[in-house]
């Protein structure tokens, strides 16, 4: 599970596992020994992730997206990058960075705020529940919101994981995910069922940031191609070829923007 979760958490596992002896000799009391085992796992794991992973895979071409606001380019949850799911290609990191100071230029205050990017090591390793995101050229983008009481702009998306609050179509506009899940496509809308939606009724969906943040990365020379649920395509004008449908087989992608490189 912590293999398919961040990819070392396995191998980190077991280095723990090996190494653990040692502690035996602080204590034999058995609570306080599962929790110096524990604390010894959370050590190891922990110097992995921070020092020694970015160091090995920076040579192997990917690098780690900022833990922390960095050139106006955050994560939406830190869970992302405590579970390695935030390398990506160095061109990939270009962009990004890119476009974050794209839209803090054309709208002051507003970061980028990333969602799933990729592992840090092998190509076509599946960094899960996505079909594609296995090469480090592959990032997802949070859209902005409005506070739906005071309009005020918001960093923020109401969704734990960044996923599942979708912008439905609107009446008139093509209905994508009904179309895919009467095709028999059960999981295009799965998120959105299981993730909770209470905070959907607080937030409005920004689509002038949401439209600029599209059109900044459809100009990047580095990206090849975008994917957005077609309403949303339609509804915040977007003309660009570089702007794909992403197929039935994947899931909705009307609560976030996936970009990858050419
Ligand atoms: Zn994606």
């Amino acid at each position: 599970m912590l293999t398919v979760l961040s990819q070392t958490g396995g191998i980190v596992l077991l280095l723990a596992l090996a190494t653990q002896k040692w502690l035996t000799g602080i204590s034999k009391t058995n609570y306080v020994l599962t929790t110096l085992k524990c604390l010894w796992f959370v050590f190891i794991y922990a110097l992995c992730t921070f020092l020694i992973v970015p160091l090995i895979a920076r040579p192997l071409g990917r690098v780690p997206l900022p833990m922390r606001e960095t050139g106006h380019l955050k994560p939406h949850n830190l869970l992302s990058c405590l579970l390695n799911r935030n390398y990506v290609h160095k061109d990939l990191e270009q962009t990004a960075f890119r476009v974050a100071a794209q839209m803090h230029q054309q709208f002051p205050g507003s970061t980028l705020n990333y969602l799933d990017a990729g592992f840090p090591f092998i190509n076509g390793f599946p960094l899960l529940p996505h079909l594609s995101h296995n090469d480090g050229k592959k990032l997802d983008l949070s859209f902005y919101y409005r506070d739906a009481k005071t309009n005020q702009v918001l960093n923020s998306n109401g969704s734990f994981t960044g996923y599942g609050i979708c912008e439905e179509p609107l009446p008139g506009e093509i209905n994508t995910a009904q179309g895919c899940s009467k095709n028999g496509y059960w999981q295009y809308s799965l998120l959105k069922k299981i993730v909770s939606q209470k905070n959907k009724e607080a937030l409005t969906f920004d689509e002038q940031r949401t439209a600029a943040m599209v059109n900044f990365f459809v100009a990047d020379e580095n990206i090849g191609k975008l994917f957005i649920e077609p309403h949303l395509k339609t509804r915040l004008k977007l003309s660009s070829q570089k702007i794909k449908f992403h197929g039935c087989r994947a899931v909705r992608h009307d609560d976030h923007l996936h970009v990858q490189l050419k």
